[in-house]
């Protein structure tokens, strides 16, 4: 199995994402970045999905940056309750797991994992970007030794989702999204755009999920339920969203990814209107080098077969 770290504002897809990442990967641990629902919260809600997985594992959670690089201001931190309801959950209120997270910051343990693993360790980036820009800047020798770096975030020339231009995590710090951008590591973007073409989930494909009767799909149901109402009311989505399952189902199987071209990627970090737009560069009008491989195109079926397979494993 390949060794994977997953950064997570776990609420939402996100635990979705995990048990996928669970599933499919050696994950090395969990490291929390401020993004979603209170920062507590997520750690809680990241610890209780390991136990959903299997009440046996033990994936250590790691406390990373509670919110962006700058916030101050008018760019002070903003989750999205509404979004995934106030627990993040869907408004499921579930206990406690018995696990805690660990000592010492996410950051450091990140920088330690790949010195442990040089070219060896994925990264799975599903939140905004600041613990991984952190560990770039903290210690810019593993840039070259991270295997590759998968991110969720951003879009290509499409509309955003938290604000018209940007997606969510390149929005809430763009700043650590320029760093992580320029780093100069082997990176695959899959932006929110391919979450609405190719990840949604409608009435037809929740109740295929709810048929398969095990704990895995129960949760799935119970956790995607302020979602479902939010993506009607707000973004005229009929269905549930999974970019960051979508994201981990890519690594583990990149065959899902039926198109990718290398395009000169940045993010906007001033702009009137467009603060975490992502520019990509699809005809090279800036002369740069290309940076990022962008994700242009899933099979869908793959995709869906592999959350079910997910889901279906855990009894
Ligand atoms: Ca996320």
């Amino acid at each position: 199995m390949e060794r994977v770290i997953i950064d997570t504002d776990t609420a939402g897809d996100d635990t979705i994402a995990l048990l996928t990442a669970l599933h499919f990967f050696k994950v090395e641990g969990v490291t929390i970045t401020g993004g979603n629902v209170a920062f507590q919260q997520q750690i809680e809600n990241a610890l209780y999905t390991i136990q959903v997985a299997d009440a046996d594992f033990y994936t250590p959670v790691y406390k990373g940056y509670e919110g962006p690089l700058f916030s101050y201001g008018n760019k002070q931190h903003v989750t999205v309750e509404d979004v995934h309801g106030s627990d993040g959950m869907g408004d499921s209120f579930f206990e406690k797991a018995s696990q805690r997270p660990e000592e010492g910051h996410a950051v450091d343990f990140i920088i330690n994992k790949v010195k442990e693993f040089p070219g060896e360790l994925n990264l799975l980036a599903i939140a905004p970007l600041t613990n991984i820009a952190m560990a770039i800047k903290k210690a810019p020798e593993i840039v070259g030794d991270i295997k590759h770096l998968y991110i969720m975030g951003g879009t290509n020339n499409s509309l955003g989702n938290i604000t018209p231009a940007a997606e969510y995590n390149f929005w809430v710090d763009p700043e650590a999204a320029k760093i992580v951008l320029h780093s100069g590591i082997p990176m695959t973007m899959v932006g929110w755009d391919m979450c609405t073409q190719y990840s949604l989930m409608d009435d037809r494909d929740h109740e295929e999920i709810r048929e398969l009767g095990t704990s895995g799909s129960d949760f799935f149901i119970n956790v995607n339920r302020v979602v479902k109402q939010f993506n009607r009311d707000v973004h005229r989505l009929n269905g549930t969203t999974h970019p960051d399952a979508l994201l981990v189902a890519i690594a583990a199987n990149e065959s899902i990814m039926t198109k990718s071209t290398s395009y000169f990627v940045d993010v906007e970090t001033v702009g009137e209107l467009t603060r975490g737009y992502s520019l990509v560069d699809i005809n090279n009008r800036t002369g740069n080098s290309p940076n990022v491989r962008v994700c242009e195109a899933v099979d869908r079926e793959k995709f869906k077969e592999v959350l079910f397979d997910v889901l279906k494993a855990i009894k």
